[in-house]
């Protein structure tokens, strides 16, 4: 790498510094990419994750309450101890289970910042962390980072649940982690409560740790229930579990979440954290834990607002040429375009946002072995209000 950089007599002279890279495959997220390239071209933006709608309002008075009120300094580092004590309670509430708000409980800069730190706080050199493909983009990366190596395991399609032979087979000496998403991005699928029990007995028997990333904990449809890996005590004994605001109160922006994890963990955790972030902006801290507290049928509600989306996306496609299965959770929906076009997913992406105006997710960028993907799907977002889904599917079902 060649940086200009050295200023002489008020003239910049090249000088060669060299950067060996840790991370010298990665580029830019697809996020980011999809997002702006639909910016660029004026389409209409179902790629990046998060709601074209605004945050409840009581939530918004809430924390523009703190803002004006002076409560603009420091928090503390590990959050504060009304939103920790709302987490708590909203987790007994939701999954029975009882978690210290002192001792378990730590409000991180969204839930990447504690996807980095639970990774960080037990893996280590020479370690192997089993995670399943299509995986979240920020696992790999985080895991190589600590010198550590990433086993990635395909999700069975169409189903995207695990087979547990394969996953008992992965597991070497070296093994420290593995990590869990459900509801799962980029695919909607969910795990059962037997996913849930044969993962307790490998990690138990391994001495393994769990990071279960549980962000879409609240999205989920048809009456299922999200099984949290709070439900069940020996395996959370062993796990990290991670959430976020921006999801369940529709202000991704704000990034705020958090992490639940045994006294012994969150010791761990907290000791990156510190460092990391060492803590969240004060005036949105205080204004969450007062709408979780006075509104939990925000929540509540949750999984019926965007079950009725999902569901409109879905009777606008019906007669389209795609074809899918209906997302189980989260507010995304795979769509098959076998039938439109032989292209790749992320040429077919970046070519319909720029001529027929809709973003979508290739769904191939999340597998270690891109062309093991073996589907020709897209992720499309249907967090958005109705009319914007109506324009989108008009243009879809031109295809
Ligand atoms: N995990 C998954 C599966 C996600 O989809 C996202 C973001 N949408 C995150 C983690 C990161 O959440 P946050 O924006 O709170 O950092
Ligand atoms: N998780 C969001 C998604 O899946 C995006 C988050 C981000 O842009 N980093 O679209």
């Amino acid at each position: 790498m060649r940086i200009c950089a050295r200023k002489e007599r008020g003239k910049f002279s090249a000088v060669d510094v060299s950067v060996e890279s840790k991370l010298p495959d990665v580029g830019t997220t697809i996020f980011t990419v999809m997002s702006a390239l639909a910016q660029e071209h004026g389409a209409i933006n179902l790629s990046q994750g998060f709601p074209d709608f605004d945050g409840p309002e009581p939530l918004l008075d809430r924390v523009q309450h703190y803002f004006n009120n002076g409560f603009n300094q420091y928090p503390p580092m590990q959050g504060v101890p009304t939103l920790r004590t709302a987490i708590s309670g909203k987790v007994a509430d939701l999954y029975g289970a009882k978690v210290d708000p002192d001792s378990e409980v730590t409000v991180t800069a969204g839930a990447t910042e504690a996807l980095f730190c639970a990774i960080a706080a037990v893996v280590s050199a020479g370690d192997e962390v089993i995670v399943f493909d299509p995986a979240y983009d920020s696992y790999d990366p985080v895991i190589r980072l600590q010198g550590a190596r990433a086993i990635h395991i395909p999700l069975e399609q169409p189903s995207y649940r695990p087979d547990w032979q394969r996953v008992e087979d992965a597991i070497t000496p070296r093994t420290k982690m593995i990590i869990i998403n459900s509801p799962h991005n980029p695919t909607g699928g969910i795990w059962t409560d037997t996913d849930l029990a044969h993962l307790e007995k490998l990690v138990c028997s391994h001495e393994l740790f769990v990071l279960s990333d549980e962000v879409y904990e609240l999205i989920i449809f048809d009456g299922e229930l999200h099984q949290s890996v709070c439900r069940f005590g020996d395996l959370y004994s062993r796990s990290f579990v991670v959430s976020s605001f921006g999801k369940t109160y529709h202000v991704t922006g704000w990034k705020v979440g958090y992490c639940v994890a045994p006294p012994l963990l969150t010791t761990e955790f907290r000791r990156i954290h510190q460092f990391v972030t060492f803590t969240v902006n004060t005036p949105v801290q205080l204004g969450l834990a007062d709408f979780l507290t006075d509104h939990p049928e925000h929540h509540l509600r949750l999984p019926d607002f965007y079950q009725g989306k999902r569901d409109y996306f879905l009777s606008l496609m019906k007669n389209s040429r795609f074809t899918f299965e209906p997302s189980r959770g989260t507010y995304f929906q795979l769509l098959n375009y076998q039938a439109i076009s032989q292209e790749s997913d992320r040429d077919l992406a970046e070519r319909w946002t720029k001529e027929i105006g809709v973003a979508s997710i290739p769904v191939s960028v999340f597998y270690e072995d891109q062309q093991s993907s073996g589907a020709s799907v897209l992720r499309f977002c249907f967090a958005k209000d109705d009319a914007t889904l109506e324009r989108a599917a008009e243009i879809l079902c031109n295809l």
